[in-house]
């Protein structure tokens, strides 16, 4: 931190003559936080009856399977909605696809489109080492609701249907269509979404909106930010595996030749490691994100990023200093992820493998990363081979009425974060429903802290229950007002 600060500020010297100017742009950029207290309350009520809720959700071990013929535990999991959440289901139409839940609760005036609220059900598995209760006892303890599943995502499906419940029993009436999706396979990329966004787009259904999981309401992921990210993403990156392969000749181990095939793809990866291959650029969202945060933020990094019209070109190559995830948002990733060889340690392999998985930049396709990474290789006698590839996703635009409702609704609901577009560095099932949507939101409005966001897909997996409870209520306020909205 302290290192990037003072290239920043060599930098910044070098530009004196616009000094001024930018300081004067810099002073003027401002804060969009409210400082109000939020417009709706929540009450120790609510949230014992919202970790109930999930608790029990958490309780069926809806673990992700490949090639599942039958699938029990989602049965039982779609029985105890439907008990949980009983106006809901009645007032829906069931669209159910291959067991992927998709409800339509019919809109007063459908002329006004419709609204997705999507959350998947099913969860990784949780074998690993180091969980204090069992993973699936759904236990409420220390004002948290642990388990797996407790955070993603059974805590957006449970704030999306305990919202849409308490809409209902509240005797509310949408104008919009209002569609609920869970996938029971997103954790596997099962195909469920997909099968879901083309019959939407069969049935001729326009969406003008989706939220999905994704970003959060986060603290300390910025440096030197005071207050939480609340994290929109509008993008992802792209995914791609490639398989690379050296030949040899093999042989015994006491007589190695040089070259071998170990070696070449050694070379071959710490080239690649010296992160020169892939172009850096401050691509949508970025722009956004650094415009959203920088009024929070202390001299030298407001006066940088205040004036990215400046700065950009210093910005974009000095980000990787500050974290690898700064690196990622600017730039395509490549990680080496599986390695064979021989299957002896005296035996030289004759042919030598390595997994890449590759993240493409917004502002590249996959077949120019593939291109780029096949090319490095020949120079090591080495093979590529495309096992899976897959584009960056659109960018969903902010200068529309969708995304300033949005904002407005976490400066509403989260009066003390800072609601920030943010760029995906993962994937989540919404970008299949770019076929029938142009803005898509991931973003969970319920509070995580860095530990509880590291122990998703890991041990001990927990949410604060007054975080849920928040994000239910955000949930209604933001599906209560967006009748109102246009
Ligand atoms: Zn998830």
């Amino acid at each position: 931190m302290k290192k990037s600060s003072g290239i920043l500020l060599t930098a910044l010297g070098a530009a004196l003559p616009l000094g001024t100017a930018c300081a004067v742009r810099a002073a003027a950029i401002k804060k969009t936080l409210s400082g109000e207290p939020p417009a709706i309350r929540w009450t120790p009520a609510d949230e014992a009856a919202c970790a109930e809720r999930l608790s029990k959700m958490v309780q069926i071990p809806t673990v992700s399977k490949k090639q599942e013929e039958d699938y029990p535990e989602f049965r039982r999991f779609q029985a105890l909605l439907k008990e949980l959440f009983p106006k809901t289901f009645a007032a829906a139409e069931d669209h159910e696809v291959d067991g992927n839940i998709l409800l339509r609760i019919p809109g007063t005036d459908p002329q006004r489109g419709a609204l997705l609220l999507m959350g998947h059900q099913d969860v990784v598995p949780a074998d690993q080492e180091g969980w204090t209760d069992d993973p699936f006892s759904g236990i409420i303890r220390d004002g948290k609701v642990w388990g797996r599943g407790a955070m993603d995502c059974k805590s957006t499906l449970c704030c999306v249907f305990s919202a849409v419940e308490a809409l209902l029993e509240e005797g509310f009436t949408f104008k919009e269509d209002l569609w609920i999706f869970s996938a029971r396979n997103e954790e596997n990329s099962g195909g469920g979404s997909d099968a879901a966004a083309d019959w939407l787009k069969e049935q001729g259904v326009r969406l003008n909106v989706v939220i999905d999981e994704g970003g959060a309401v986060i603290g300390g992921v910025i440096p030197g930010l005071p207050a939480p990210c609340a994290a929109v993403g509008l993008v992802e990156k792209g995914f791609v595996n490639l398989k690379f392969t050296a030949k040899g000749s093999g042989g015994h181990a006491s007589t190695p030749p040089k070259n071998s095939p170990i070696a070449r793809l050694s070379k071959f990866v710490t080239e690649v490691e010296k992160r020169k291959l892939f172009s850096k650029e401050l691509a949508a969202p970025l722009p956004q994100m650094f415009a959203a945060v920088a009024p929070y933020l202390s001299y030298p990094l407001r006066f940088v990023l205040g004036n990215l019209w400046l700065f950009g070109g210093l910005t974009k190559n000095a980000l990787g200093l500050f974290s690898d995830m700064a690196t990622a948002f600017v730039s395509t990733t490549a990680a080496f992820t599986m390695a064979s060889g021989s299957s002896a340690p005296n035996v030289l392999p004759d042919s030598a493998e390595m997994i890449c998985n590759i993240r493409p930049a917004v502002h590249q396709t996959a077949a120019e990363c593939i291109a780029i990474l096949e090319k490095t290789a020949k120079k090591y006698d080495i093979e590529t081979e495309v096992l899976f590839s897959r584009d960056p996703s659109k960018t969903t635009p902010t200068d529309t009425d969708e995304f300033r409702y949005l904002t407005q609704c976490i400066s509403a609901c989260l009066p003390d974060t800072v609601p920030t577009p943010y760029l995906m560095t993962g994937g989540t099932d919404s970008r299949r429903f770019e076929v029938v949507c142009d803005n898509i939101f991931r973003f969970t409005p319920t509070r995580l802290t860095p530990e509880q966001l590291a122990a998703m897909h890991a041990a001990n997996e927990n949410i604060d229950i007054a975080a849920v409870a928040e994000g239910v209520e955000f949930f209604k306020y933001y599906l209560k007002g967006y009748n109102k909205k246009v």
